[in-house]
């Protein structure tokens, strides 16, 4: 798997505004912040992809993320926020080592999303749950 810059920030090789640190997750404030208070949480472990993350590194970031998440409201004063987490080219990921960004939501500054349902075929749905549930 090839490094990328966020390996270079944990080692503390690349300077960053650290917001946490443990043995698993470190935590800094994103450069080009969509919001104040944009924060990444990122596991040391240099997995590219969520589904390619051990269960150790994903049980440390469940554990810290939403703490990571009320200091930001805390600091930031913000009421609501976005969770975001790429995983791929086609899903907008830039940097390939697995990352959450925290989002405040002041009015328009934050992120914006572009949520189209489409409808849903029951039987369809029941055939796919079930592939889903088998490969768990
Ligand atoms: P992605 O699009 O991959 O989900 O988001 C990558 C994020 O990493 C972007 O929001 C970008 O601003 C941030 N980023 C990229 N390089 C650096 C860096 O060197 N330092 C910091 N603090 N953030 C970075």
């Amino acid at each position: 798997m090839s490094e990328t810059i966020f390996s270079r920030i944990i080692r503390g090789e690349i300077p960053s505004h650290k917001v946490y640190e443990d043995d698993k997750v470190f935590a800094f404030l994103d450069i080009g912040p969509l919001s104040q208070g944009h924060t990444l949480v990122i596991p040391k472990e240099p997995a590219a992809t969520l589904d390619q993350l051990s269960d150790e590194s994903s049980a440390a970031i469940g554990r810290i993320l939403p703490r990571i998440c009320r200091a930001v409201m805390k600091a930031t004063g913000a009421a609501s926020f976005n969770v975001l987490q790429n995983n791929g080219k086609d899903a907008h990921q830039v940097v390939m080592h697995v990352h959450f960004h925290i989002i405040p939501k002041f009015g328009p500054r934050g992120l914006e999303i572009d949520w189209n349902p489409g409808p849903f075929d029951h039987a369809a749905g029941a055939e796919l749950a079930r592939k889903i549930a088998a490969a768990v």
